[in-house]
């Protein structure tokens, strides 16, 4: 899927925010690359008794704005341009969301659905043995991300206690509710996006009862998506896929019932009464909105083009390459570009550490009401952004980030 390297992607659309924003090329150079990176080899003792040695990468992109945030992969296909490309696109979320923190990434190249649970439970903490020194509540917080889940932050938190002495719930975030996690969290990536898109359809004039929706990817962030489009907002959802294929269904899908037929048989396809579709397809539906929620660089110029949704709201990170977003933007789609979108999964992170440090806990409808005023407010800061330089909501979205790292930057003294 990835064709693209997507650091060179990030780096093209960073160039792009430069010359809109006339950026000091001294500026524009420290932020085109991250400030730290960390390559680990990684002994885990598999349960056959053989020594497999992962690697893995954790990158602070930069931490102007406060102690760098973001998540660990756990994914076959992870490379250090990939890490890269996130930790870059963490930086300017917490900036765009005004989260008092700077962005950072993480990944181990390896295949979670084929190893035990005793295998991940020793390599998640090999990963902290290995990076404990760089990371904390102070200097930088990870989180779950791809085939990392609250289990894996869990082991990960009491390996990083262990090793500190002490209890530290706020070095890692997306933990279970019941050691330290927020209500609230599970779900709150789509749940963030949804605020938008409820946002954007304002403008884009469609009624959300009547709207149809096509999700490409059905872990955390296309599941929620799903559900709470149809719960929230009364959706139809019309197509879903996974890494194995899609589904369509012109009357629509029960997000549940999928997701029940997913954990059964181990993907979506084959849910009794659809069509099959391809993942390449479903990008292509007639649908209002379209959700993409797996990986990055699957919007390119070659089927943009074909493109037929009236908003596409990213709850994956890096979905659409530069090149496809011209031609998006030319074809007035409306597009909740990723770093804006999928945000509220740190928002709520941040939410999480700032419980933990109080040790105090808020109910599910405070999270909520945080969130959504956060998700609201960002939103359309990019919107007038975009209206008032006559650039897409992507460029919009950095210029936002980007103004408020520089002024970070200047504030410490780092560039004049
Ligand atoms: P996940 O591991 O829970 O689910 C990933 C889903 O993508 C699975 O259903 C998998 O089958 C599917 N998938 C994998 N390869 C695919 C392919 N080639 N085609 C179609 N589907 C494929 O991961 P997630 O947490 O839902 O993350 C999905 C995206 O959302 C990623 O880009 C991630 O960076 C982004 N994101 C997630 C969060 C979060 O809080 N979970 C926050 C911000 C951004």
């Amino acid at each position: 899927m990835a064709n693209q390297n997507p650091f060179e992607v990030a780096q093209r659309q960073l160039d792009e925010c430069a010359k809109v924003l006339k950026l000091d090329a001294n500026v524009h150079a420290i932020l085109r690359v991250p400030m730290r990176e960390l390559h680990l080899s990684l002994p885990v003792r598999m349960d056959d008794g053989t020594i497999r040695v992962f690697q893995g990468f954790r990158v602070q992109y930069n931490d102007a704005r406060g102690p760098t945030k973001g998540g660990i992969r756990f994914h076959p296909d992870e490379t250090i341009d990939t890490v890269r490309a996130l930790a870059a696109w963490m930086t300017w979320k917490c900036a765009l969301l005004d989260l008092p923190l700077g962005g950072a990434k993480g990944g181990v190249i390896c295949n979670p659905k084929e190893m035990s649970q005793g295998e991940l439970e020793r390599l998640s903490r090999a990963y902290m043995q290995s990076v404990w020194q760089f990371i904390g509540p102070d200097k930088d917080i990870p989180a779950p991300d791809v085939y990392t889940n609250p289990q894996v932050m869990a082991w990960m938190m009491d390996e990083y206690s262990k090793i500190t002495g002490k209890n530290q719930f706020g070095a890692i975030t997306g933990k279970p509710l019941s050691l330290g996690g927020s209500a609230g969290r599970g779900d709150a990536t789509a749940r963030g996006g949804l605020y938008t898109v409820r946002e954007a359809v304002k403008v884009c004039s469609i009624d959300l009862k009547e709207a149809t929706l096509a999700v490409q990817g059905y872990g955390n962030a296309g599941y929620y998506g799903a559900y709470l489009a149809k719960s929230l907002f009364g959706c139809k959802i019309v197509a879903i896929s996974d890494s194995k294929g899609g589904i369509f269904s012109k009357e629509g899908l029960e997000p549940e019932a999928v997701r029940e037929h997913k954990a059964q048989t181990g993907s979506v396809i084959n849910f009794p009464n659809t069509k099959a579709i391809s993942n390449e397809e479903i990008l292509e539906l007639e649908v209002d909105i379209l959700i993409p929620a797996a990986l990055e660089n699957v919007i390119t110029e070659k089927n943009a083009p074909n493109i037929k949704a009236k908003i596409i709201a990213e709850l994956a990170n890096g979905p659409t390459t530069p090149e496809a977003d011209n031609i998006i933007y030319k074809n007035n789609i409306h597009v909740i570009p990723d770093f804006l979108c999928n945000a509220g999964g740190v928002t709520v992170s941040y939410f999480e550490m700032v419980q933990n440090f109080y040790m105090y806990y808020w109910d599910e409808k405070e999270v909520r009401q945080k969130l959504d005023k956060k998700m609201t407010t960002a939103y359309h800061s990019v919107l007038d952004i975009s209206k008032k330089y006559n650039i897409n909501m992507r460029q919009a979205a950095y210029v936002v980030a980007v103004q408020r790292v520089v002024k970070a930057m200047k504030l410490r003294g780092w560039v004049s």
